[in-house]
């Protein structure tokens, strides 16, 4: 059967590609500028629900990048909003800390999350 294999060949040679455009500064920047769209999609004017979107995004996209790839990546998803997973438990303490929504930072009775019936 021919026509698997080919279709094998053509995936294969697409992620070379995309692993490839993740050894420039460019081609990790076009990635995290899609990981920015994909995170802000669905949270509303709630800067804090993207950022925790957008920052678990790169937390699984920096796993898979070596040195200096992954520090290049994380200085670029810094610029954009990221917070390491240490600044975000200590927003989630402060949070719950002064009696704020524990996902969106904001006053329970105006939050906009659905959480607060
Ligand atoms: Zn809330």
């Amino acid at each position: 059967m021919e026509f698997p294999r080919l279709v094998y060949a053509d995936r294969a040679a697409a992620s070379a590609g995309t692993r490839a455009a993740l050894r420039t500064r460019d081609g990790i920047s076009v990635e995290l500028d899609q990981m920015v769209s994909t995170a802000s999609r669905g949270c509303g004017q709630v800067y804090e629900l993207f950022a925790d979107r957008f920052s678990e995004c790169v937390d699984n996209f920096l796993r898979d990048l070596e040195s200096p790839y992954r520090e290049i990546a994380l200085e670029l998803a810094t610029q954009r909003g990221y917070y390491t997973p240490q600044d975000r438990m200590e927003a989630l303490r402060e949070r719950a800390n002064d009696g704020s929504c524990s996902l969106t930072g904001i006053d329970p009775w105006c939050c906009p999350c659905g959480r607060h019936e």
